[in-house]
Order: structure tokens, then sequence, then C-alpha cells
């Protein structure tokens, strides 16, 4: 099958959050596979340049509509870890994709709606005809929209589109003046049926037309696609799922399990698997001294997250200074965008930085979030909401029991090692419901106390969590059955 991969990030070279993983995992599993997969991004100036193999300029002139006139465009092509890559560079005065970052401008809208039309504008006129186009999240919702209105009757009819939504917190609500950008029928698109937002019919949401327009719609876990379906968490998109429910399913995300591997991790500074795992321990040694912690014989909470309002901020600040009080270490490794939060967590810093047990690193560092799994004895995830999250697989795999609320795909792949319908050999373990503090820390004392006092049951923990199998293969297989599917 050809399959091209429509999204704002691929790992490693434009990563914010779980997108990029998500694209970068399910592009390899399917060329591992043997299908042909080309991902179109924006070639942003902030690209990991030394992660991407022969790039060069590959296709010139590519003349993209924008409102009555246009911009041309490059496009460069290189590999990233032997996935083909484009990357789109526009010339317009805008300078859409550079500025530093690969979103949270005020112009999103615009710079998304130029990427939108700029993907199918180069496969139309490049004479490719994929099966599928992957779109993902709100950035890419126009891109069925424009396939199905403009596209299709310029000869690009044999290519169906799945999208998957990764964060309902993020639709894309834009002003009607998208549609002129992207030369689309404003007033036969703004409709309660097609673009129109739920909650205000003078709003156009992108995810929206995503929705309505893809021939099928997934989300990152079974339990999340029921949340935003029949719960508020739909964030008033709840109706418009239910209305496309025959083209709608939840598929679980995979980790890649090269990158994220003990026992061959560059990173890390000793291997480590379930049949070694008391080597495990020379990297809590390595971390403590690296951020300057006690060598004592205590447990490691770790956090390791975007500060974000979605990740449950009070409650991560309560598990740091809860642990600290019954006696465990603190390690927290997360970055705001938000100004309010940023200065959140600096005052905790500030009042945690002389605590021997406890350290916290405000900023976005690959190399020490891997140091950080392979020390830790417990993860804590607090999230609001998690239409998937990668933290607590990527923690189970190296042995870091998790402490989770039970929502979204935490739900899915966290199970208690008390209360749970699982078989032990599942277990992995301890979840919450409410988001309190005091529900907080009756999973996070149960862990410290198994910590504490029943070391063995501790272990089984971590190799139960080590034994899970969430690889990119089931997934992969999962989305190439509705790829065959759908495709026409
Ligand atoms: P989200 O996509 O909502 O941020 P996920 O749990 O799906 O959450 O994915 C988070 C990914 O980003 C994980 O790979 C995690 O290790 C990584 N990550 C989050 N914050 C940081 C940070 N400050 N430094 C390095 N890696 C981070």
């Amino acid at each position: 099958m050809y399959i091209v991969m429509a999204s704002a990030e691929c790992a490693p070279v434009a990563k914010a959050g779980g997108l990029g993983d998500f694209v970068h995992g399910l592009a390899r599993e399917l060329i591992l596979g043997g299908h042909r997969v080309e991902v179109l991004l924006p070639k942003y100036d902030g690209l990991r340049l030394d992660r991407i193999e022969g790039l060069e300029k590959a296709y010139t002139d590519l003349w993209v509509p924008f409102y009555d006139q246009g911009f041309p465009c490059d496009l460069h092509h290189g590999r990233v870890d032997g996935i083909d890559c484009w990357f789109i560079d526009p010339h317009s005065p805008q300078e859409f994709f550079k500025r530093g970052v690969i979103h949270g401008e005020p112009d999103d809208p615009d710079r998304f709606t130029f990427y939108a039309r700029a993907v199918l504008e180069f496969l139309y006129k490049s004479g490719r005809h994929p099966d599928i186009i992957h779109c993902n999240d709100w950035h890419t919702g126009l891109i069925p929209v424009l396939l199905f209105e403009t596209y299709q009757a310029l000869g690009l009819n044999r290519t169906r589109v799945c999208y998957t939504l990764h964060n309902l917190g993020h639709q894309g609500w834009v002003g009607e003046y998208v549609l002129h950008q992207a030369g689309l029928d404003a007033q036969r698109l703004m409709t309660p049926d097609r673009l129109a937002d739920p909650g205000n019919p003078h709003v156009i949401n992108l995810m929206k037309g995503g929705i309505v327009y893809a021939n099928y719609v997934t989300t990152v876990s079974p339990r999340y696609a029921w949340e935003i379906q029949t719960t508020e968490q739909g964030m008033g998109l709840q109706e418009t799922l239910r209305l496309h429910d025959h083209k709608f399913g939840g598929i679980l995300n995979g980790i890649d399990f090269e990158s994220w591997n003990p026992l061959t991790d560059t990173h890390i500074h000793h291997p480590y698997g379930p049949g070694s795992l008391p080597d495990k321990a020379h990297n809590k040694t390595a971390l403590r001294q690296r951020l300057g912690l006690a060598q004592d014989n205590k447990p490691l909470i770790a956090v390791v997250s975007r500060l974000d309002a979605q990740k449950g901020v009070e409650l991560i600040r309560h598990a740091i200074l809860h642990g600290l009080d019954r006696g465990a270490q603190a390690v927290l490794l997360g970055s705001a965008q938000e100004p309010v939060l940023d200065a959140y967590f600096r005052v905790l810093k500030r009042e945690t930085d002389a605590h021997p047990d406890c350290h916290l690193e405000l900023a976005y560092d690959e190399d020490l979030a891997h140091q950080i799994y392979a020390a830790a004895d417990i993860m804590v995830i607090p999230s609001v909401y998690e239409p998937c999250g990668l933290t607590q697989m990527i923690a189970m795999r190296y042995g870091v029991v998790p402490v989770a609320r039970r929502v979204g795909g935490l739900a899915d792949t966290v199970f208690d090692a008390n209360h749970s319908d699982k078989p032990f050999e599942e277990r992995n373990g301890y979840v919450f419901d409410d988001l309190t503090p005091e529900a907080l820390e009756s999973a996070l004392d149960r862990a410290l106390g198994l910590w504490f006092d029943y070391p063995e049951y501790f272990r089984q923990l971590r190799l139960n969590g080590m034994a899970m199998d969430n690889s990119w293969a089931r997934p992969a297989r999962h989305y190439l059955d509705i790829f065959e599917y759908i495709r026409a």
C-alpha cells in the first residue's frame, strides 16, 4: 500500500510531544511491513538536521494557492530513520515555518491551512496517487475537506483518508477566513453538518471538518474513544463523533521498542533487562550523581511530562511533596509553555532546591528523560485527561511502576496491583480515579509501601510491566486493516 502521512510533527526531527512519536513509530512499522510510506512535514527552521540523511532540494517551484494569490514552495527530501520525509518550504513573507517553534504561534490557523493546501497541491502536481492519506490532529483537518471538495475533481480520486485524533483539547477553532485562504466555499461549509463548531456556528472547527470528511476516524486508545463520545472529554464534539460512530474507533498507540529499550539504550549508563534487573540500580546511582541527590536506600519517584493543565499539575506538585514526606526521593523533568505554569513550578523548584532528595529540571531534555526512566522506581501520571499517554508505557518498559489516574489510555494500559480484574501477571501499577490529593495519595502510598515492605513483590510488578507488549506491531496491523477497509 502507498501511504502518505500528514502531521505537524515527526520524531526525532520535529517533535513537541507524543504526536511526533506516533508518526515516527507507525511509519517505521508500516515500512517494515513492506508498505511505501512518505511523511510530509513543514520545513521548520528548528528541524533536527543532524537526524536527516541526504537532505536535498528535490522539488522546486510548487505554486501553492493562498487566498486569491499564492506562494512558491520548495520541497526538500531526506530520510529519517529510514522514513522518506518531504519538507515543505514556502517562500512567503509571513515566514510561516521560521518561528523557532512547531506550534503555538498566534497565526497557527494560517500556517497549517497553508500546510494542508501545500500537501494536496504537492500530491496533485507531482502525480502522486496514494491509497491513503493518514492525517493527524487539527493541523491537518482541512486535508480531507480539500481532497473531497477540490482535489478529487482534479483527479485525486482513488485516495482515501484516515484521520487520527490525538488530543481534543486542541480542535483548531478558527475564523471563516481560513476557508477563503484555502479556496473553499465558506457558505457551503459553514453548516452544522460540516465545519461549523457545535458550540458556536460562527466559528470553524477544523477537527470537526476532518471527522466529517475522512473515510475513517481513529483516536489513540479505546477508552478515550468512549470518553470523547460520551463525556465532556469530547469538548463539544461528542455529538459529531456519535453521528459518525460507524467510521470511528480507538486504537492504542505503541511505543518504539527499539529506541525505548533498556538493554540497548545508549543514553543510559548501564544496560539492563528483565533478566538483569538488579543492574537497573547502577542507573539510579548515576542519576543521583548527575542531579546531586543523596545516595540513600530510598525509592525514586519520577515525573517526565509537559507541564500543562492536562497533566494534572497540582497533583504533580502534591505527589512530589507527599513523596518526600514519606521518605522517597523525587525527580521532575518537565517544560511548560504557559508562563503561569512555568512560574508555578519555578516556585516549587525554589522551595525544594536545598532538599537532598529532590530535583526539578524545568527543561526539555531527551537524554535526561532516558536516564530518569532507567533510574526511577515509580512514575507518577495524574492526568486530567490522557488520550493515550506514552510515558506510562515507556516507564513500564524500563521497569518503573506507574501510579496513574484511570483515564483514557492510562486506563487501557495500567492495571492496579490490588484492584483489577486482570490476572496477577498482567497487573503492573497503581491507579486512582478522583482528581484529588487524597486519591493520589491512596495509590502512591500503596506503591511506596510495597517498595519499602515487600521488595520481592515490587520486583514482580516491575517485571509484569516489562513483559507487556506495547510495541507498534499490533497497532500497525490494526491501522492496516482500516486502510484496507477504506481503500478504493
Ligand atoms: P503528550 O503527547 O501529551 O506530551 P505522551 O505521554 O503521549 O504525552 O508523550 C510524552 C512524550 O514526551 C514521552 O516520550 C516523554 O518521555 C516525552 N517528554 C515529555 N516531557 C519531556 C521533557 N521535558 N523532556 C524530554 N522528554 C519529554
